[in-house]
């Protein structure tokens, strides 16, 4: 159902669906997704502090009869704030204004090698684990070679790693190093932002089990073994996202939706963003 889970390598469990809210506005229209996905049965968020809406996040949760404890929070440390007292700096901030007082994942948003910090950056996520202010840490935009650099210097192995994932791009040598290490992988921008409701394969797909393209690749994402936050903010868009527990892909068709790989990504390649 809605509320089926994973449980990460500490045995934290994580929804396998969420509401995504990049580009929500803060204030009334986050309050108001937020508000809409809870009370469809959603019971996970990703936020993180550059999409600005930390504050209404936690209005949300504030406001909301479900206890906080049914909800998984989840943010992400800023490229601007790598390094080790940034790192613990820049959770404090994002906790005040979340208004929480513990977080569910911290995640570091993006590598940034050119910086040489992601390491140092991790430190800080193993301590803010351990002194028990969030249940679970993880990376973003993490590569196989990345997270190679994460194990041999670190004491926590990521419990997740959220990168682009979508039917064009679906990151097998990610999610092979990832499966390996019991990381859990997570998809963003898993709808690759509306670039998909043309492609005839999926239209064939939705057609066929009487469902809509987007609930085909969550269901997909899912039957992949990979966590998924679709955004919208539309109410019935919401409900439509997560009505995707009635039903199964066939291995036929499950191929079919993997063999829309072309290995490339819609945004920066991770080596190359800072
Ligand atoms: P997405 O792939 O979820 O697409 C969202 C867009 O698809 C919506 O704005 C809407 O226009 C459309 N849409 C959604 N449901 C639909 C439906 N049922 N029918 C028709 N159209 C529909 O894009 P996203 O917001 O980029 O990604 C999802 C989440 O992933 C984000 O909100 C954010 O939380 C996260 N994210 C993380 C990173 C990262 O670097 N870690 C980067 C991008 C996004």
């Amino acid at each position: 159902n809605i509320q089926s889970t994973t449980t990460l390598h500490n045995g934290v469990k994580m929804p396998w669906l969420g509401l995504g809210v990049f580009k929500v506005e803060d204030g009334q229209q986050v309050v108001d997704s937020i508000k809409a996905a809870l009370e469809t049965g959603y019971r996970s968020i990703d936020t993180a502090a550059i999409y600005g809406n930390e504050e209404g996040v936690g209005k949300a949760i504030g406001e909301t009869s479900v206890p906080r404890e049914e909800i998984f929070i989840t943010t992400k440390v800023w490229n601007a704030n790598h390094g080790y007292e940034a790192a613990l700096a820049a959770f404090d901030e994002s906790m005040e204004k979340l208004g929480l007082d513990y977080l569910d994942l911290y995640l570091i948003h993006w590598p940034l090698p050119s910086k040489g910090k992601f390491v140092e950056t991790w430190k800080a996520l193993e301590k803010l684990y351990k002194d028990g202010r969030v249940r679970a840490i993880g990376v973003s935009n993490f590569k196989a070679h990345h997270l190679e650099e994460i194990i041999s210097h670190c004491e926590i192995v990521p419990m997740v790693n959220q990168v682009e994932y979508h039917p064009r791009f679906n990151q097998r040598e990610v999610h092979d190093f990832c499966k390996k290490h019991s990381i859990q992988l997570e998809a963003w921008s898993p709808l690759m932002q509306g670039g998909l409701f043309e492609d005839p394969t999926l239209k064939e797909i939705a057609e066929k089990y009487n469902k809509s393209i987007a609930q085909i690749i969550i269901r997909w994402d899912i039957q992949t073994g990979v966590v998924t936050i679709p955004k919208s903010v539309k109410s019935h868009r919401i409900a439509e996202n997560a009505d995707v527990f009635d039903f199964e892909i066939a291995q036929e068709d499950m191929e079919k939706i993997n063999a829309l790989n072309t290995d490339e990504r819609m945004f920066a390649d991770p080596d190359e963003f800072d």
